[in-house]
């Protein structure tokens, strides 16, 4: 099918495409189109009016600050924020994760914006910015406000961005040093979205010891999910194999989302293979 008949606006400045989202009726942005297309051809959503971010020079971009952290733009592209040696340093656990968003050809036109506002379920870049413990900037009318990432999801599909906002960028705190970090997922095939990835993130206290743990999952729920009591039985080991085996048995009581080709229990188990693999692996990373 092709697209419904919409109005295209092309703004250039930030202040204008948040002033066409207040003046217009059922209005969509577009930031790289790699779901939004496919939802327009498919009827999914019928806008009356597409406000293209692309022509907006001030939402694209990576800015390293002083204490290490990122400030990354809404409308970067995944392939630039992957190939970006800064972000390697700052935030490995991403350019992992984001080796397993789509395809080279979807990386060069999607967005970080545009993946953490359509919030797939299943989506790798939402599970990084969960774990690492993001906070988004989202402008609005009324200017700029910021929240932590844990608010951002408001449920299944659904960013905390209302019809006259618009995502314009997040800060990732750069990984502290010796931190362990691994990024893992299963999807049928190579670019499909996982059926369940798993995130996490082991930083060393001065004692060699994990300090903070951050275990997150993709798949499960409607959002990225943080397993709290995993990390609370990580916190002061030294990740020997019987700590991971008592983070492993928090994912027994998981009660994971099921359709009609992926059963909640078989996510479960994916859940914990996973999470296993990925603790070894993170373990042995952290110095
Ligand atoms: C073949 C294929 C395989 C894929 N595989 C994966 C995968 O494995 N993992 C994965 O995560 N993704 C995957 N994707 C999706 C891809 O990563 C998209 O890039 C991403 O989901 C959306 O980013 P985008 O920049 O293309 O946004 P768009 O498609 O342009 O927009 C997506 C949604 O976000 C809204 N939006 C965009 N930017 C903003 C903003 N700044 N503020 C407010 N709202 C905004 C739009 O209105 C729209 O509702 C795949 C896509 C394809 C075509």
């Amino acid at each position: 099918m092709k697209a419904p008949a919409f109005e295209y606006h092309d703004p250039t400045t930030l202040a204008e495409a948040i002033a066409l989202l207040c003046r217009l009726e059922n209005a969509r942005p577009l930031a790289g189109g790699q779901s939004l297309m496919p939802m327009l051809n498919m009827r999914f959503v019928q806008p009356d009016h597409v406000v293209d971010l692309n022509r907006i020079a001030e939402l694209s971009g990576i800015r390293v600050l002083p204490d290490g952290a990122l400030e990354i733009g809404a409308m970067t592209r995944q392939r630039d924020i992957e190939r970006d040696a800064r972000v390697a340093q700052a935030c490995p656990l991403m350019v992992e994760a984001l080796a397993q968003v789509g395809h080279r050809q979807t990386r060069n036109r999607g967005t970080i914006g545009g993946s953490l506002c359509h919030m797939d379920p299943a989506a790798e870049l939402p599970l990084v910015c969960a774990a690492v413990d993001a906070v988004v900037r989202i402008a609005g009318p009324g200017g700029e406000r910021e929240i932590p990432f844990a608010e951002f999801p408001l449920g299944y599909m659904t960013p905390a961005v209302g019809p006259d906002e618009l995502l314009v960028g997040l800060h990732v705190p750069a990984a502290p040093k010796g931190q362990g970090h691994a990024f893992l997922e299963f999807a049928r095939r190579h670019g499909d979205f996982a059926i369940v990835a798993v995130a996490v993130l082991l930083d060393p206290g001065p004692d060699g010891r994990v300090a903070r743990a951050s275990v997150a999952l993709g798949g499960v729920g409607p959002a990225p999910l943080r397993l709290a009591e995993a990390e609370a039985l990580l916190r002061g080991t030294a990740v020997e194999d019987d700590a991971i085996a008592r983070a492993l048995a928090t994912t027994a009581s998981l009660d994971p989302m099921e359709d009609a080709l992926v059963p909640g229990w078989y996510r479960r188990h994916l859940a914990g293979v996973l999470l296993g693999r990925a603790l070894g692996i993170a373990r042995e990373r952290m110095a």
